[in-house]
C-alpha cells in the first residue's frame, strides 16, 4: 500500500511517520513527546518503547552473531579470537547507539501500519488515556 511505502521512507529518514515533518527529535536519543507538525503523540501507551529496545537488541545480536560466525568460519582454523571480540564488542555497543532513533521511527511505523492504525485519540492535545 502506498501510505505504507510513504510512511516507511519517513520513519527510515526520522520524520514523522505520519505527516513527515522534521525534527522530531531534540538530539540523538530524545524523541519529542509530540509531531511539531501534526501534533501526533509518539508514545502511543505506557511502557510503548519496549518493542523498539527489542527490536534494536535484536538487530545488534544478529549482526554480533553473523560477525563473529562468519569470522569464525572465514579464518578457521587460525581464528583471531581478539580481533573477533573487540568486532564485536564495538558492534554491540555501538549499533543500539547509531540505530536508536531509527529503532523509534521504525517502531513508530509498525505500530501503525499494521498494529494500531492512526486514530483521533492520537492526535489530540488532550489525551484520554493518559488522565
Ligand atoms: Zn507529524
Amino acid at each position: 500500500m502506498g501510505s505504507r511505502r510513504r510512511g516507511l521512507g519517513r520513519a527510515l529518514r526520522r520524520r514523522c511517520p505520519v505527516c513527515g515533518t522534521r525534527p522530531i527529535f531534540d538530539g540523538w536519543f530524545a524523541l519529542r513527546d509530540r509531531c511539531p507538525g501534526c501534533n501526533f503523540s509518539f508514545e502511543r501507551e505506557d511502557g510503548y518503547w519496549v518493542g523498539a529496545m527489542i527490536a534494536n537488541i535484536a538487530a545488534a545480536e544478529a549482526l554480533f552473531g553473523l560477525i563473529f560466525l562468519g569470522g569464525v568460519i572465514a579464518t578457521y582454523p587460525d581464528v583471531p579470537w581478539t580481533p573477533l571480540m573487540v568486532a564485536g564488542f564495538v558492534v554491540m555497543i555501538g549499533l543500539p547507539i547509531a540505530f536508536y532513533p531509527l529503532s523509534k521511527t521504525l517502531w513508530l511505523w509498525v505500530d501503525l501500519a499494521f498494529l494500531h492504525p492512526l486514530d483521533a485519540d492520537d492526535l489530540s492535545a488532550n489525551d484520554p488515556r493518559r488522565g
